[in-house]
């Protein structure tokens, strides 16, 4: 979400007519759009608001964070917070410049914000108290973003929300959204951040996996196997609903990707509740998966239910999960080797010696043929080598 919005911000920014720069020693005004939905996230971001604050630079603070701590940002040295900039205040350079850059070097891939905010209340969560309610942006907000996307060279497209399965704009619902964006001229695939279990329909799955141009992919949080814990953090599902989910969308798509989120060390995680989420993660075998330890946070879970784990408790339990995860997801990459999918070629690798790509479910690959920007192509994987899929075109 971040990113799509720093994005917008940056294009208005060059529409008043500033240059961007990647070296905040030539910059006149620093603009840090920062979130606060983790502790480590928010202090990281004060810190660094400390170390550049200058005579020479304005800083504006914007972003949830600035809605949170806005009294902390001004002792940091922030000139201007906000939660959003107002852009009537923004000092304008004299109006629109024109500015080209080589199509290669223009990005591919855009994230869209389609909905801000969350109404699911999870109780150990603070973004719809930073964030708001739900809002769903109008599609034609939505489409004209994306064909001023598509006209700067951009084809994989990102829809972002923290719930997007909550789209709804009077009645217009997330997996038409999918089907009208996926028509849009320039869009070659099309992607989603993030689904909540709960909300996930049988309509938005058949939409993903009857549509060429959605990459079958689903992230889909499940945070913990407790039922115990689930009903704490209100998250609307139990560790069956979940799997029932699990199971529709593998009835629909057998190999669709699957990758989740899970925390471990919640305040109250007794043994038993951390091996029902290894079983989970045992069961379902996602492709990849975020793992973290509970990150205290004020007026979260932490309120409610006040038995700490400990650090070291938790951190055991969180290399135990990453070391079961990890072997799943390797495994599960080892059983695609010699098959073929289709690749969509983004960029060349870092070092310029394969180019990088997506497959049909959104998994990176390096392939060992010549770029070309945007082309799609047959190949066959390969290698594995690390956590890394290596494949070559089917001649
Ligand atoms: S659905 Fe996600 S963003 Fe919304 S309250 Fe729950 S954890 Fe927070």
């Amino acid at each position: 979400m971040n990113f799509s919005e720093s994005r917008l911000i940056g294009e208005k920014i060059r529409f008043l007519g500033h240059d961007i720069t990647d070296n905040i020693e030539n910059a006149d005004m620093i603009v840090v759009n920062a979130c606060s939905v983790r502790e480590h996230a928010e202090e990281r971001a004060l810190g660094w608001i400390s170390s550049i604050s200058s005579d020479k630079a304005k800083i504006y603070a914007v972003g949830c964070l600035a809605a949170h701590v806005p009294q902390k940002l001004k002792n940091a040295g922030a000139d201007y917070v906000s939660r959003e900039i107002k852009w009537d205040e923004f000092p304008s350079a004299g109006g629109e410049r024109a500015f080209s850059m080589k199509e290669e070097d223009l990005p591919i891939d855009y994230e869209i914000s389609i909905v801000k905010g969350c109404d699911r209340f999870c109780s150990y969560c603070i973004v719809p108290y930073l964030r708001g309610e739900v809002q769903s942006l109008s599609p034609e907000e939505i489409f004209a973003d994306i064909e001023r996307c598509a006209a700067k060279g951009g084809a994989v497209f990102n829809l972002l929300g923290q719930n997007v399965n909550r789209y709804n704009y009077r009645g217009y619902k997330f997996s038409t959204l999918l089907e009208d964006v996926s028509h849009i001229d320039g869009v070659k695939k099309l992607t989603f951040l993030t689904s909540h279990p709960a909300d996930l329909t049988e309509e938005i799955v058949l939409k993903v996996a009857q549509n060429d141009k959605i990459l079958k992919s689903f992230h889909l949080p499940y945070q913990t196997g407790s039922d115990k814990l689930l009903n704490r953090m209100k998250r609307g599902y139990n560790s069956e609903g979940y799997k029932n989910k699990i199971r529709m969308i593998r009835n629909i798509l057998p190999s669709m990707r699957l990758t989740t989120d899970i925390m471990v060390g919640l305040p109250g995680e007794t043994e038993k509740d951390f091996r029902d989420t290894l079983d989970v993660a045992e069961e379902v075998r996602f492709d990849e998966a975020y793992m973290f330890a509970y990150s205290p946070r004020k007026g979260t879970l932490e309120n409610l239910v006040p038995e700490r784990i400990e650090k070291e408790t938790a951190g055991k339990r969180l290399s135990e999960l990453i070391t079961v995860q990890n072997s799943i997801s390797l495994e599960k990459k080892k059983e695609r080797l010699n098959q073929k999918d289709t690749v969509f070629m983004k960029s060349l690798s870092r070092k310029g010696d394969f180019t990088l790509g997506i497959l049909s479910d959104f998994s990176p690959v390096l392939v060992d043929a010549p770029y070309q920007r945007g082309k799609e192509a047959e190949i066959v994987l390969t290698e594995l080598k690390g956590a890394t899929l290596f494949g070559r075109l089917v001649q």
